[in-house]
């Protein structure tokens, strides 16, 4: 922290993890340990204020929930709009209201120590139970308590977030996706938390929603008060609190000066993603549900690379049916074709399926029972989501879409997932309801072993698709979500480097395409690694598809091809950033 507090103004350094430039208020959103809220005893004679101020707390939370189902990006999917709905059949749960109302006046303490010691026997109690349902209802007593603990602490006049009418920035210790899809993305004009990592789900969602957002600002939380200005520069990463007013204004102008230059990249479009020495490079986007299908065509992408499809077993409390997934499947591939889409088979482990019954924890997560694993152990489950892709891309003549698996490490995981798709196929086919072949069936390159066993995965496979977000995590033995290890955390360490250059040559040489769909595609920094290393297709979050069509345009192939060995051999990603910051051509829009 450094600048001049006696004025209240100061300034933090975080990560810049989605780009641009936000002025606003603070609005700080604080997560309760349930084991460590203060237990404050209340007089006999101040019980009722006490139980009024719980009951009152309830009301606010009834309010802000059927405030949130009236916003159109809540209303347009079904699968968020079923989270609240829970919520708000809990807050109306007589039980619970009873038990903590009883409680405050039995223990003659506050409310919150109350309701976090009602919020976890509750929780506890369903998640030992053995039906599904009643596990996914321990989560949602979790979230919904969060809530309400919150409004019984805002009771001393704070506002909600939908009183902001001039947009904020939101504070927090770290966000739950679920989180982000409670905020309006018309009121929140910037991101701030003190966790979280590039490639953590809550900075995915952010680029996505094109919010300018730093992650991993030392001292956040307990610095920046509710109501305070604070401008956020998501290009260096640095967040001012309470500047003075003329270095606001000197703000504001490179504000608008951003949002000038982003018109004009906006402008550029619909020009082709061509290098300037005439290569032609294919930019996709990635998805993680239907509603990102508009970002997709408002930004040109050539297709979906990458449809991440677990968000549909997230949200839901239970397994999606057959039918519901071709419903989903049906709008992206009516919506999206004639273009290409990648749909990748369900990439979650155990400990984020509590419907599959019984305590699925495992030590190392990362390295279990997950993905391709999972889904080879259950094929239930894989066969379900593959009918229901195939189904799906019935409902256009000439569907162009590719089936993607998850975390492969060995051939005969690709071997069994292939014999599986044939089957489906067949028999969709004799019912009239799948295609004549069965789609290309490729697999992630994220496992180190993986990519160093390129060329025999490229005698068999149809397509790759490099997920560099699991490849470095794997590579460096970084856990791609530890704040504490992250600046081990290096795209563009040289040994992660190698193996994407063995994946791009394993590609070519077997005359099978090879997507790069991490976060690094996104990063117009790096496009020019990527093309120097053999790359031609990148998939990225819709948001990043300006940036870097701009940098291919800006590129020429020769040059970044003639920078592969240079870059190769360096020793570690510092020496490869300095090199590519040099050899960059020149940027007008960073
Ligand atoms: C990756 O690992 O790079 C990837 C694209 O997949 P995910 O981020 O969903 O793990
Ligand atoms: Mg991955």
């Amino acid at each position: 922290m450094f600048g001049n507090e006696l004025q209240g103004f100061f300034m933090l350094k975080g990560l810049a993890i989605s780009p641009g430039y936000a002025l606003g208020k603070a609005f700080c959103i604080r997560h309760f340990q349930l084991d460590t809220v203060p237990s404050v005893s209340v007089a006999p004679q101040a019980l009722d204020h006490e139980v009024a101020r719980f009951q009152n707390a309830l009301q606010i939370s009834r309010t802000e929930i059927l405030n949130l189902l009236e916003l159109p990006h809540i209303k347009s999917s079904l699968e968020i709009a079923n989270i609240f709905q829970a919520h708000l059949t809990l807050l109306d749960d007589p039980d619970l209201k009873k038990e903590v109302e009883k409680r405050i006046r039995d223990r003659r303490l506050n409310a919150e120590a109350v309701l976090s010691s009602v919020i976890k026997d509750y929780s506890e109690f369903f998640r030992k139970l053995p039906d599904p349902q009643f596990q996914g209802k321990a989560i949602d007593i979790v979230d919904v308590g969060q809530r309400i603990l919150r409004n019984c602490e805002g009771e001393a006049g704070l506002q909600p977030l939908a009183d902001f009418k001039e947009g904020v920035i939101i504070i927090a210790e770290n966000l739950t996706p679920s989180e982000i899809a409670d905020f309006d993305p018309r009121r929140v004009r910037g991101i701030a938390i003190e966790e979280g990592t590039p490639t953590s789900h809550a900075s995915i969602l952010a680029r996505s929603l094109s919010i300018p957002a730093l992650i991993q600002v030392k001292n956040l939380v307990r610095s920046v008060s509710r109501g305070d200005l604070l401008l956020i520069d998501g290009i260096t990463g640095t967040l001012e609190v309470n500047p003075p007013a003329p270095r606001v204004e000197e703000f504001q102008s490179r504000l608008h000066r951003y949002e000038a230059s982003l018109q004009t990249l906006q402008a550029n479009l619909s020009q082709p993603s061509v290098t300037r020495d005439g290569t032609p490079v294919s930019l996709q986007a990635n998805i993680g549900k239907l509603q990102d299908v508009d970002a997709v065509l408002a930004n040109h992408a050539d297709g979906i690379g990458l449809y991440r499809t677990e968000f549909a077993y997230l949200t839901r409390r239970r397994f999606p049916t057959e039918e519901e997934l071709v419903e989903t499947y049906s709008g992206v591939v009516s919506r999206v074709s004639p273009r290409e889409i990648t749909f990748r088979t369900i990439d979650l482990g155990g400990e984020k399926l509590p419907h599959l019954g019984g305590e699925v924890l495992e030590k190392n997560p990362e390295l279990g029972w997950r993905a391709i694993r999972m889904a080879l152990d259950r094929p239930e489950i894989l066969r379900t989501q593959v009918r229901a892709i195939l189904r799906a891309s019935q409902v256009v003549p000439h569907p162009r879409i590719k089936i993607l698996l998850p975390m492969i490490s060995t051939l005969q995981e690709y071997r069994r997932c292939r014999e599986i798709l044939a089957e489906i196929q067949e028999d969709l086919q004799t019912q009239g309801l799948g295609p004549q072949v069965p789609p290309p069936l490729g697999i992630m390159v994220e496992i180190p072993s993986t990519a160093l066993m390129a060329r025999a995965f490229a005698r068999e496979v149809d397509f790759f698709s490099i997920g560099s977000n699991d490849l470095v995590q794997y590579t460096l033995a970084v856990d791609r979500t530890n704040t504490r290890v992250a600046h081990l955390y290096q795209p563009t360490h040289p040994a992660v480097l190698r193996l994407l250059r063995e994946v791009a040559q394993a590609g070519r040489e077997a005359g099978k395409p090879v997507t790069i769909c991490g976060e690094l595609a996104g990063d117009p920094r790096f496009t020019g690694l990527l093309l120097g290393l053999g790359l031609r297709q990148f998939s990225m979050n819709p948001a990043s598809l300006t940036r870097v069509k701009q940098a291919v345009r800006e590129w020429s192939c020769q040059d970044a091809e003639g920078l592969a060995e240079p870059l190769l051999a360096c020793s570690t990603a510092e020496e490869v950033e300095d090199l590519l910051r040099q050899a960059a051509p020149p940027r007008e829009h960073d």
